[in-house]
């Protein structure tokens, strides 16, 4: 979970690609980067934290140039440091270049070996610079060729922005796990991992890059080269029940209608009498007021959220039980005391978080909890950029459904079924990847992952 941001061809470039990350920081929280290009130089201001920690005026005066990349990072692979902070740049025979990359290589390890074995020398423990050692050893004639020679070599997930002295270039891997998408300002182009960031700078949605297409940003133009004629797509349908803002299109859909519709198939697949529906805010809220609309049972805010926390807190020495969740969510007891009521969140990972939440909902007097999830239980971790843990940690690969109940201690829990979520998207089955729900991985997985099944 990364997000990728560039402007091409703009005066302001590093100040929208800042406006761009902020609008994306719900990607990754970890570090954030840009990079600009006034043609024949590039300026970098990399940092740990938050965009708004990061970057102040005089970073963003000292960004020049009118071509710019970003990216705000959530390591899924390599370690949490400065170092693999992105953009990554190097200089190569072509000039200077750099990347910013949203998803996971598949094959990095095995193509890192055999890289180093060859003589390369690497920076950092991130897969994605993998891809510039692979470009840079490419003998193809213009870097776009490089480009789609280097991608051939790689499995895996991968949307990426490429800056070079007076150019950018965006591609997204042949099975588009991740999205990735071109806007208009003007004379200007900008590429996005979610539409959201077009709004915050005005600008205008055009497309997607589309699964296997290169797309390069040269001479005031847009170039696009295909360089896979795969047709298999695996679009990560994660993005619509968690990852992706709400006020979003991905894979050319509405996130928000998407995600509504997620709540309605739930009510019709679980639907229960009840005095309220309530949402673990905010990344359930949009799939209650669906569940709400479909059940005709009335939506309520259950808990307040504080948008306010660091990254770490003090705690006090006596021990304050579910310190974790109490300090990001309080329960409105006048909402919920002496109420049967129906709780939906989006995703149940390790089952920490809702098992906290709901002995707060017991604490705040509720009389009867009934525990809908707008996704199907979560048995297999992720290998295509998102950050599952291991399948030892997941709650629903280990225990059923029943033993989820009781371990979290509600009255009854139902899970949206595999057909229901694939139905609320309106799109075809065989276009997602659904490996964390049903272990049928699209692009084989790593070997520490030997009994996640290709398909
Ligand atoms: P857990 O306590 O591990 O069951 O956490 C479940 C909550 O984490 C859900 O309510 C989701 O909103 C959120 N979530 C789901 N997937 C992820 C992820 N990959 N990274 C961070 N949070 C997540
Ligand atoms: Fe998305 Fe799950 Fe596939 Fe990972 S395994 S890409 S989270 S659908």
């Amino acid at each position: 979970m990364c997000g990728i941001f560039g402007v091409y061809n703009n005066s302001e470039s590093a100040k929208l690609t800042y406006l761009g990350l902020y609008a994306l920081q719900h990607r990754g929280q970890e570090s954030a980067g840009i990079i600009s290009s006034n043609g024949k130089k590039f300026f970098s201001k990399l940092g740990m934290g938050q965009v708004s920690e990061i970057f102040n005026k005089d970073d963003l005066n000292y960004l020049r140039g009118s071509n710019s990349i970003g990216h705000v990072r959530y390591s899924t692979a390599g370690s949490t440091s400065l170092l693999n902070a992105q953009p990554l740049s190097i200089k190569f025979v072509g000039g200077n270049l750099a990347i910013a990359h949203n998803g996971n290589l598949c094959n990095a390890k095995k193509l890192r070996d055999k890289l180093e074995k060859e003589g390369s020398i690497f920076q950092t423990s991130s897969d994605s610079e993998v891809i510039l050692h692979l470009l840079a050893k490419s003998k193809k004639k213009n870097i776009e060729e490089k480009i789609a020679d280097a991608l051939t070599k790689v499995e895996g997930a991968y949307s990426l922005l490429f800056i070079l002295d007076k150019k950018i270039i965006a591609a997204r891997d042949p099975y588009g796990f991740r999205p990735l998408c071109i806007g208009k300002l003007k004379k200007s182009y900008v590429v996005s991992s979610e539409t959201c960031a077009f709004d915050i700078i005005s600008a205008e949605y055009i497309r997607d890059i589309e699964p296997g297409e290169i797309v390069s940003f040269h001479n005031g133009k847009m170039r696009s080269i295909k360089f896979s004629q795969n047709k298999k797509r695996a679009y990560c349908i994660f993005e619509y029940i968690y990852f992706a803002r709400p006020d979003s299109k991905v894979y050319g859909k509405s996130v928000y209608s998407i995600r509504k519709n997620l709540g309605k198939q739930l009510a019709k697949e679980s639907d229960v009498g009840a005095d309220c529906v309530i949402s673990v805010p905010d990344s359930a809220n949009v799939a209650a007021v669906g569940y709400a609309e479909q059940s005709k049972i009335p939506f309520q805010i259950g808990f307040i959220r504080n948008h306010y926390i660091g990254r770490t807190f003090i705690e006090p020495k006596q021990e304050i039980r579910d310190f974790g969740a109490k300090i990001k969510y309080n329960p409105v007891t006048e909402t919920l005391k002496g109420k049967k009521i129906v709780v939906i969140d989006d995703s149940i990972v390790r089952g920490t978080t809702s098992r906290k939440l709901i002995r707060m909902l017991k604490h705040a007097g509720v009389k009867e909890i009934h525990h809908r999830i707008s996704s199907p239980p979560i048995k297999c971790p992720c290998f295509y950029g998102i950050d599952t843990p291991q399948k030892s940690e997941l709650i629903a690969a280990n225990k059923s459904v029943e033993e989820i109940r009781k371990y979290i201690g509600v009255n009854t829990l139902h899970y949206l079924s595999i057909d229901g979520l694939v139905k609320a998207t309106g799109m075809k089955k065989e276009d997602f990847c659904l490996a964390c729900f049903n272990n049928c991985y699209p692009e084989k997985p790593p070997r520490k992952a030997s009994n996640g099944k290709s398909c």
